[in-house]
């Protein structure tokens, strides 16, 4: 019930409250003739001129009376203002300011909503659609972000069109939510592809003709999930698989999909407290000279083993702490280890590290690297951050800045994964960088293919010419190296000399060699002289 309703109901009480006690003053005073003693009165007392002050109260009542009434439509009236600011601050809150679609907050109350009357009626079901678009960034790019609004106003317009919808929700920046009521099959599929077909519907924003993709994850009530709430977070985690798929999927929610979210979850509570006990630490492995075989250095990679004792891959663990926002703390895990490690290997062997992508966006991280060295003593110059295109495309200004404070510092820097990327020459040409990785997928086949061979060789002839140390990544065969060294790669790294190690192990080798390896001698940097161009 509203205000303004409560409080006229509660005027009308209090009105009546009032009559009545009228009508009780007004019995008893006729019950005792009261009219008469008073008529009497008036006309004993004629000198105190009671009729005029009778009549002053009559006309002060009668005052009275009006201006409680204008009091009553004010106050009526002011009461109504206060609910209408009230009920535009809470569309406000639950609605997106630019399409005036409902936001994630209102489907957080929608699904309370469901919930509560789901009890009362338990066999309503739904279809949840999550919707992510996709090309949004390229259509901003080319229209700026009065274009992106634009386009996302058609799309939402489109959306509203469909049939059958009981709510769309904007429920990110690019992202939405549509619940119709649960259907077969599919029914359900035509549906999702008829919203694809509505939002890939090219259109032309400021005389540009743009297309947007999109793509949908879908989850029923009851078979994904009891509540709402849980079909929406399914509906999602179908939507991140179908955007894996590629462009314009749509994915079920299906049981699979299911126990790999559970152990998903599994991990990433997992992960939050091996990153806070500081329970995953490097191994190392070996970087050599190519043509004396000699040791010059380790590549941390890091390594964890879960509750279960599985051995969890970087490949999975370290895009999982990006995505929790954990890689800070677990890259200065890392580092700190690592650096403590190296510290112990003869002077002049090199510590390669890994950089994410993901940490170009922390403005501090050269700082933070910095600070490190010169907690546990070892010198920047041997120090290599290997960094991957990525990360260097993603925020061009902030890794300009970031890696010349590194140079400036004296660390050195390496291209990963060089090759596997698109733009990796224009790295070159942008950055100082003092070592290229060829990426392995050249390495594996480079001797029975010949393009691939041609490539690693203009690659090393690229690497002369510029003055900068290229390695061999993934070298597992005698007939690999050969190749290389044929082609005249220096350095390189692979199981042909040895996986990674523990600290032990690695510190052992760089002491005293093994049958694979030669133990860094007295000739070390006079031998490996390009590695400190
Ligand atoms: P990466 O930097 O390209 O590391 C090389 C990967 O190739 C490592 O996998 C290594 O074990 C593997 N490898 C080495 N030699 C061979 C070989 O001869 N054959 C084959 N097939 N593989 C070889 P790993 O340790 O699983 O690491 C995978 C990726 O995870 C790394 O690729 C790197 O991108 C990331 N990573 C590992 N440790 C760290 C870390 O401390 N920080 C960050 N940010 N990323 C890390
Ligand atoms: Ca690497
Ligand atoms: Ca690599």
């Amino acid at each position: 019930m509203g205000i303004r309703r409560q409080y006229k109901l509660k005027m009308i009480g209090e009105f009546a409250i009032l009559v009545l006690l009228a009508i009780i003053g007004w019995a008893t005073l006729t019950h005792f003739k009261t009219s008469e003693l008073l008529i009497d009165f008036i006309s004993q007392n004629e000198a105190l001129q009671m009729d005029r002050i009778l009549s002053a109260f009559f006309c002060l009542g009668i005052i009275g009376l009006i201006y409680g009434y204008r009091r009553l439509v004010d106050t009526l009236r002011e009461l109504g203002a206060r609910q209408e600011a009230e009920k535009r601050a809470v569309w406000l809150a639950e609605h997106d300011m630019l399409t005036s679609f409902p936001n994630r907050r209102f489907l957080e109350k929608f699904q309370r909503d469901t919930h509560k009357n789901g009890r009362q009626k338990p066999h309503r079901s739904h279809a949840v659609y999550a919707i992510e678009l996709d090309g949004f960034k390229t259509n901003n790019d080319a229209n700026g972000h009065a274009g992106e609004d634009e386009a996302l106003v058609t799309i939402c317009t489109r959306l509203q069109t469909l049939e059958n919808t009981i709510l769309v929700v904007r429920s990110g920046d690019a992202q939405f939510m549509i619940i119709i009521n649960a259907d077969h099959v599919p029914r359900q599929i035509r549906f999702a592809e008829k919203v694809l077909s509505e939002i890939s519907r090219p259109m032309t924003i400021d005389g540009v003709q743009t297309k947007i993709g999109g793509c949908i994850g879908i989850a029923c009530q009851p078979e994904d999930g009891d509540t709402l709430e849980q079909v929406c977070n399914n509906a999602d985690a179908a939507m991140y698989v179908a955007r894996e798929t590629g462009r314009s999927g749509i994915c079920r929610f299906d049981e699979p999909m299911k126990q790999r979210l559970d152990q998903r979850r599994k991990l990433e509570v997992e992960l939050v407290l091996a990153v806070e006990n500081d329970g995953i630490a490097p191994h190392y492995q070996p970087l050599v000279s190519l043509d004396n075989r000699s040791l010059l250095g380790f590549e941390a990679l890091a390594r964890w083993t879960s509750s279960d004792g599985t051995a969890v891959s970087p490949d999975i663990f370290i895009p999982l702490a990006e995505e929790l926002g954990l890689i800070t703390r677990l890259s200065e895990n890392l580092l700190r280890h690592a650096c403590i490690d190296a510290v112990s290997w003869p002077t002049g062997l090199i510590l390669s590290f890994n950089l994410s992508s993901s940490q170009f966006s922390d403005p501090l991280i050269g700082l933070r690297i910095v600070r490190q060295l010169a907690e546990t003593g070892l010198p920047p110059s041997r120090l290599e951050i290997e960094v991957t295109e990525t990360g260097l495309i993603s925020d061009p200004e902030a890794a300009t800045r970031i890696l010349g404070d590194l140079s400036q510092a004296g660390v050195r820097l390496s291209l990963d994964d060089f090759g596997s990327g698109q733009s990796s020459l224009a790295q070159l040409a942008r950055y100082n960088f003092n070592r290229i990785k060829i990426d392995s997928s050249f390495i594996n086949q480079f001797k029975n293919d010949k393009k691939r061979n041609e490539i690693v060789r203009s690659i090393v002839s690229l690497g002369d010419a510029l003055e900068i140390a290229i390695s061999a990544e993934g070298v597992e065969e005698e007939n690999q190296l050969s190749g290389l060294m044929e082609l005249g790669c220096h350095f390189g790294q692979g199981y042909l000399f040895g996986a990674a190690l523990s600290p032990q192990d690695a510190l052992d080798l760089a002491m005293n060699g093994d049958d694979r390896i030669k133990a860094p001698g007295e000739n070390f940097l006079r031998d490996n002289g390009k590695m400190f161009s």
